[in-house]
């Protein structure tokens, strides 16, 4: 069953670490170079939501929760390249309610 820990929490690090050590590291980059963990997973734009991957098929363990700016969702909609190499040809939900 997949995980779905808040994004950018230290749950959410040691379980991609685990599942994908390279999406990990570059999400800890962006977060450092950031100086907050309220910013994009991808790319580091403040503002950003959280957003919970809902696509069939998971592997076990996998990550589904990332934090994304305003341009990232569109992006996927659209033209989903950049996306797909991060996080994999996933659908998005809107912005999962605060306390999830
Ligand atoms: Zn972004």
């Amino acid at each position: 069953m997949p995980l779905f820990p808040r994004p950018h929490s230290p749950e959410r690090f040691a379980a991609l670490e685990a599942s994908n050590p390279q999406q990990a590291a570059h999400t800890q980059q962006i977060v450092k170079l950031a100086g907050s963990s309220d910013v994009c997973s991808v790319c580091g734009d403040d503002p950003a939501s959280d957003y919970k991957l809902m696509a069939p098929n998971m592997p076990p363990k996998a990550v589904g929760t990332i934090k994304l700016c305003a341009g990232l969702p569109q992006t996927a909609i659209g033209g989903r390249r950049k996306l797909r190499s991060i996080i994999g040809n996933s659908k998005f939900r809107p912005p999962v309610p605060s306390g999830f």
